[in-house]
């Protein structure tokens, strides 16, 4: 048994540079972000999977991957 430790990433977006343009919140697979009250995006942690595709999608280029939490991995 090999046991391993993970960073598990999460999106994070920086909301004062967010124009509220939605791209991202069509995109992500698990419905994990929300427009606030139009302003910026919000990215819900426990919805998220770390997919990485609301970062590549974002036009302006402002979702940043950030490890959330250390997870061990059990590889066999
Ligand atoms: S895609 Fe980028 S700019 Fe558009 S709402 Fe999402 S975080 Fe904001
Ligand atoms: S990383 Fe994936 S799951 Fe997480 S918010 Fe972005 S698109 Fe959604």
């Amino acid at each position: 048994m090999d046991i391993k430790k993970k960073l598990k990433k999460k999106a994070y977006v920086v909301k004062d540079k967010c124009v509220a343009c939605g791209t991202c919140v069509k995109v992500c697979p698990r419905g994990a972000i929300k427009i606030i009250e139009g302003v910026f995006a919000e990215v819900d942690e426990n919805k998220c999977i770390g997919c990485t595709i609301c970062a590549k999608e974002c036009p302006a280029s402002i979702i940043e991957m950030v490890a959330k939490k250390e997870v061990v991995v059990d590889v066999k």
